[in-house]
């Protein structure tokens, strides 16, 4: 997108005004990890200003019905994404040929589109795990309406992010039932920005709301997603205490983090030495793609995101015209709040405990295949 503004983006703000003015409908609200580390800036406010709690006023006082948070089902991803890393590892480890590594983190829509059409002979490698915003609006549209009484079809599942890469993801056909699309609309933080200027809601003096529940309770690996990096150190704190049974030592994996554009790290999970890649901007992907497709780089796992920073720098962000030191308080922020969460693992989350319970039975089973996991295509040429 155009990095002054001059060209704008598909803008649904109209589309989300009417769903919330049709008394038929219910309008249902999710907040990625990283808005709520840039949403303070266009109100003035320092960059990596945590206004998550403002944030939920603001969506409250707009008139969404449920204000939800992706933090839910980026928890919910790591039990899926870290159940097949382990799953490919074991098979792996014991001699079964057909498993193939690494597996390729798949949260980041503009990387999926990037790999269909740059690596489409490697489209056995990205995780099948869809993205949290997409298994938001799966578990929304059947778990919730379920839970409320209500038909998917009265349902509006609307996603702030600070991505415009989402918008294109929300509308992939495979991510609709009947041609009901699980995620209806995508704005972007700068969009929602103007729609609380719009209402003339004045932001900094809001008090702080709280996400209604079950689909609003995280931990604190759900928040770092935002960041690059963030998605695999999630993963590992995750994939340790599953194949281990045992507390991890430690939570914090500094390794995992950073800002240069290719990272390696070897982690210990149980009595494996696991190789891990953290890569960020795709031409930076596609050098490694192409070493690791000539044989000339192994790992077991890898992270890709798009954007500088991932998340925290995304295409929707309030623009940071390249400045690195923003990018780097935006981050500060969700590791911030990360080490404020009683829980800090994915799998502790005990909302996602119970949705296992009561709704999804076990990762990677057949409902959770149904609902959590999706599929690539080649798309030849550009
Ligand atoms: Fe979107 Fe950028 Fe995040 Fe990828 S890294 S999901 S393109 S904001």
């Amino acid at each position: 997108v155009c990095p002054v503004g001059a060209l704008m983006e598909k803008d649904q703000t109209a589309e989300v005004l009417a769903a919330l003015a049709d008394p038929e409908k219910v309008v249902v609200v999710q907040t990625a990890p990283a808005v709520r580390a840039a949403l303070g800036e266009p109100f003035g406010m320092e960059p990596g200003t945590l206004v998550t709690g403002k944030m939920v006023s603001a969506l409250r006082e707009l008139g969404f019905d449920h204000v939800f948070d992706t933090n839910f089902t980026a928890d919910l991803t790591i039990m899926e994404e870290g159940s097949e890393l382990l799953d490919r590892l074991n098979r792996h480890l014991a001699g079964d040929e057909s498993v193939k590594l690494p597996i390729l983190t798949s949260c980041c829509p503009a990387w999926v589109k990037f790999f269909e059409h740059q690596f489409p002979d490697l489209l056995h490698l990205p995780s099948t795990a869809k993205s949290p915003q997409q298994m938001f609006g799966a578990v929304a549209k059947s778990f919730f309406a379920e839970t409320i009484g209500i038909p998917r079809e009265k349902m509006v599942v609307v996603s702030i992010m600070p991505c415009l890469a989402k918008k294109f993801e929300a509308a992939r056909p495979e991510f609709a039932v009947g041609g009901n699309p699980d995620v209806d609309y995508v704005l972007s933080t700068r969009e929602l920005a103007r729609m609380i200027r719009g209402a003339n809601i004045d932001f900094a003096t809001l008090a702080d709301g709280e996400f209604d529940q079950p689909l609003g309770e995280s931990t604190g690996a759900a928040v770092i997603f935002g960041a690059t990096g963030g998605v695999l150190e999630a993963a590992v704190r995750t994939a340790c205490e599953v194949a281990t049974g045992r507390e991890l030592p430690r939570i914090d994996f500094q390794e995992l983090r950073g800002v240069e554009g290719v990272r390696s790290a070897t982690v210990k999970v149980g009595e494996v030495e696991l190789k891990v890649g953290v890569v960020h901007k795709l031409g930076n992907a596609r050098t490694l793609m192409e070493r690791i497709r000539a044989g000339e780089e192994e790992f077991h796992a890898i992270e890709v995101m798009s954007c500088p920073g991932g998340c925290i720098g995304g295409g929707g962000q309030p623009y940071h015209q390249g400045r690195e030191e923003l990018l780097e308080m935006r981050t500060a922020a969700l590791y911030r709040d990360d080490c404020g969460k009683p829980l800090r693992k994915s799998h502790e989350n005990p909302h996602i405990q119970e949705l296992y319970r009561t709704f999804l039975g076990e990762p990677l089973g057949e409902k959770a295949h149904e609902l959590l996991h999706t599929h690539y295509q080649a798309r030849p040429g550009l």
